[in-house]
C-alpha cells in the first residue's frame, strides 16, 4: 500500500490548527467537545488527514466516556496499534495505516458481546461520509 507522506507545512495548510494538533502531534481534543460524539446517523467515518475509510456507523456505539467509540473497525483499516506511555500511563495509541497520523486510543473495557474492545477516537480526526440512499 503506498502511504500518504507529507511535510509539516503540507499537513498545516491542509489542517486546522486543532485537527494539527490532534492528528499530527497525538493530541487529545476536549471531552465531550467532539463534533461526532453523539452522531448517529448511517455512513462512514474517514480519516481527517487522507480521508482513508477507518470505521462504519454499525461499529459506533455510546460509552459515555467524552469521544466518539467504537468496538471495531472497517477490515480494510489495519489500524496500526502502538504503544504510548506518555503523561505517565500505559497505552495503546491507534494511527491510520495510510497517512500514520494519531487518531486515538484503545481500550479493554468495550461492550463484551463485541469482543471487548473501545477505540476512543477524536472526532477532529475523522470526517463522516452518510451512507447514500
Ligand atoms: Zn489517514
Amino acid at each position: 500500500m503506498k502511504k500518504v507522506e507529507k511535510t509539516t507545512e503540507e499537513w498545516k495548510a491542509q489542517l486546522n490548527d486543532l485537527e494539527y494538533k490532534v492528528l499530527r502531534e497525538a493530541g487529545t481534543e476536549r471531552a465531550f467537545t467532539g463534533e461526532y460524539y453523539e452522531h448517529e446517523e448511517e455512513g462512514i467515518y474517514n480519516c481527517k488527514a487522507c480521508g482513508y475509510e477507518l470505521f462504519s456507523s454499525t461499529h459506533k456505539y455510546h460509552s459515555g466516556c467524552g469521544w466518539p467509540s467504537f468496538w471495531g473497525e472497517l477490515e480494510s483499516a489495519n489500524i496500526v496499534q502502538k504503544g504510548d506511555y506518555s503523561h505517565g500511563m500505559r497505552r495503546v495509541e491507534l494511527l491510520c495505516a495510510n497517512c500514520e497520523s494519531h487518531l486515538g486510543h484503545i481500550f479493554e473495557d468495550g461492550p463484551k458481546q463485541f469482543g471487548g474492545r473501545r477505540y476512543c477516537i477524536n472526532s477532529v480526526c475523522l470526517e463522516f461520509v452518510p451512507k447514500s440512499v
